[in-house]
């Protein structure tokens, strides 16, 4: 266990980045993650019919 230098939160040996503010341990600063996984599954069209499908998050 390592705490955040930015606001001391705990964070996991194996984390780098503090889930708080984004805070990257490695890089030192505060960085930008990007939900791109989250947002295409969203997006996808069904193959047969191709009306956009829901994600239910299922
Ligand atoms: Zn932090």
């Amino acid at each position: 266990m390592k705490n955040c230098p930015n606001c001391s939160a705990e964070i996991l040996d194996n984390f780098d980045v503090c889930w708080n503010y984004n805070f990257s341990l490695s890089e030192n600063k505060i960085i930008e993650i990007k939900n791109s996984q989250e947002k295409e599954a969203r997006e996808i069209d069904c193959l047969r019919c191709k009306i956009p499908m829901v994600y239910t998050g299922l």
